[in-house]
């Protein structure tokens, strides 16, 4: 077996793989627009003692280009997140665009995983994506990433 390199990563959805959603599928805003930050059962259990892993959010947020919120108010609820599930979370990114932007990192695109990777020194061959939608599962598989369903992942029944 060849010896890997680099760090073993978990890339991480946002809305319906750490926090839950509203009714309509969508991250829930308060009425100031601040998103409610709610985490899904056993979210910091699973996730806080897998210290050997760095551990990444990637989000597409096309309800930034829409102005239905901003990217500090999602800066916000990514520290509001990290606080509640132990500072764990080595860094994030966000996606702001929409589809008509064509840019390259809105999953199912891999940019965000491949940027995470370059400048932490992941790797790849070694990671996991976890997420609840088949944009996550395709931006997995372009990075080439195992992807694991957040349901499995978090055993929810
Ligand atoms: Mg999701
Ligand atoms: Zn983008």
């Amino acid at each position: 077996m060849p010896e890997s390199s680099g760090n073993a990563a978990l890339f991480l959805d946002l809305g319906g793989t750490l926090i839950k959603l509203d009714e309509t599928q969508e991250i829930p805003q308060d009425s100031n627009g601040s998103v409610i930050v709610e985490l899904l059962d056993n979210v910091a259990d699973r996730l806080r003692p897998m210290r050997e892993y760095l551990m990444f959010v990637v989000t597409n947020q096309s309800k930034i280009k829409r102005g239905r919120f901003t990217m500090d108010q999602i800066e916000d609820a990514l520290r509001v997140l990290d606080q509640k599930l132990g500072d764990i979370l080595t860094a994030w990114k966000v996606c702001p665009h929409d589809d008509a932007d064509g840019c390259e990192c809105r999953k199912p695109k891999c940019g965000m995983i491949t940027e995470l990777a370059g400048l932490y020194g992941v790797d790849l061959s070694n990671s996991i994506m976890v997420g609840d939608s088949p944009a996550d599962e395709g931006a997995a598989r372009a990075a080439g990433v195992k992807f694991i369903h957040a349901r499995d992942f978090f055993g929810w029944r």
